[in-house]
């Protein structure tokens, strides 16, 4: 199958027209890839199963992963859920259209194929115009996980859509980079306490100060015990990985600069290709192996942007080992970090002094 590709960087207006193509593909069961706020979404017919099998084939991704299903308005949620409680009204009053996803009780047009087999479905209201103007165009609900090959890091351009899905989908629109980088928070309210089972940006702060109690899933900070199901069931995959082995340092600024130092020059005199994710902050600290800068500290929205595309970097380097920084779980760095544990297999060390 050919890709084609049209590019749309202007959002305001978005021009619609150009969208017609993509909104009939959509209707007709085929898969289009489109830039939200939060990752490039590889969209399908949520209510078609058969678009929703297509999407895991050409992700590679494990059918019982579910998808979240994408809506331009607040009136297409209750054709699609048995009921809206009143802490979504809230949240969604606050946070919709935005980065945050609900969980709520399925109804039957919502095929077992894009819920991955679970009477739960996630729902999302994308604030991206070119985003909203497609789901309008198509006039459906659009299932649209992240569209990379599953395993790998969410794409934030539509370069790295291509890169992972040229020849299987049918169009790709390419709207310039995303704005956050990160996946959307997923909020669970069809159980007893309000869970969060992905952190974004819409943070766990945010949250519980618009609905006061929030539990953690204990997936979100822990690497998963043996026959342990995390309650978000993609949280149980190797997920935002680069194919190089990658280790988190923590500690004291200048203790974590000499670890690193340290750990990537003997590294490489074993051989090895070495990667170093480092913050802007640290620029002339670091002397050894292939440095890439992800952010400014004091500017966690541009290390959230920056992440997945310094770890698709380092994969087109073919870096063998990654040694990076971390930042301090709050707020935005709570998703941050959650996202880079999981790249690195929840592998961390604590930095030493060495003189
Ligand atoms: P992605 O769209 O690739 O960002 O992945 C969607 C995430 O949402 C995965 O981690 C899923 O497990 C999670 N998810 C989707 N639907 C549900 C659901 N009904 N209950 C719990 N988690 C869900
Ligand atoms: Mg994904």
């Amino acid at each position: 199958m050919e890709t084609k590709v049209i590019t749309m960087e202007d959002r305001e207006p978005v021009d619609l027209t150009r969208l017609k193509e993509a909104g009939e593909i959509l209707r007709r069961g085929g898969l289009v890839a489109f830039p939200t706020e939060t990752v490039y979404g590889l969209g399908g017919n949520a209510l078609d199963k058969e678009a929703s099998q297509r999407i895991y084939a050409a992700k590679g991704r494990p059918s019982d992963n579910p998808l979240i299903v994408h809506i331009a308005e607040w009136e297409e949620l209750s054709p699609l859920v048995q009921e809206v409680p009143e802490l979504a009204k809230r949240l969604a009053s606050l946070y919709w259209p935005g980065p945050m996803t609900l969980i709520f009780k399925k109804r039957g047009c919502i095929p077992y194929a894009t819920s991955g087999g679970l009477d739960t479905v996630a729902i999302r209201m994308p604030s991206d115009p070119i985003a909203r103007a497609l789901i309008r165009s198509a006039g459906v609900p659009v299932a649209a996980p992240s569209a990379n090959t599953s395993g790998r890091p969410s794409p934030t351009s539509a370069q790295h859509v291509l890169e992972d899905l040229r020849g299987a989908i049918d169009l790709v629109i390419d709207g310039g980079e995303v704005a956050v980088g990160l996946e959307s928070t997923i909020v669970d309210l069809t159980g007893d306490v309000p869970t969060l089972l992905r952190p974004g940006a819409v943070t766990a702060e945010m949250l519980r100060r618009a609905i006061g109690t929030l539990a953690l899933d204990p997936a979100l900070t822990r690497p998963l015990a043996e026959g342990v199901h995390p309650k978000a069931p993609g949280m149980k995959y190797r997920h935002y990985a680069p194919r190089a082995e990658m280790t988190l340092v923590e500690g004291e600024r200048e203790q974590v600069i000499q670890t690193i130092n340290r750990l990537a020059a003997a590294a490489i005199a074993a051989g090895k290709k070495v990667g170093v994710i480092a913050t802007d902050e640290n620029r002339g600290a670091y002397r050894f192996g292939d440095i890439k800068w992800i952010g400014d500290r004091a500017n966690e929205a541009e290390i959230a942007h920056n992440l997945f595309s310094v770890l698709r970097a380092f994969d087109a380097d073919g870096v063998d080992l990654i040694y990076s920084e971390s930042i301090p779980e709050h707020d935005l760095g709570y998703a941050i970090m959650n996202r880079m544990n999981k790249a690195a297999g929840h592998r961390h060390i604590k930095a030493e002094k060495t003189e």
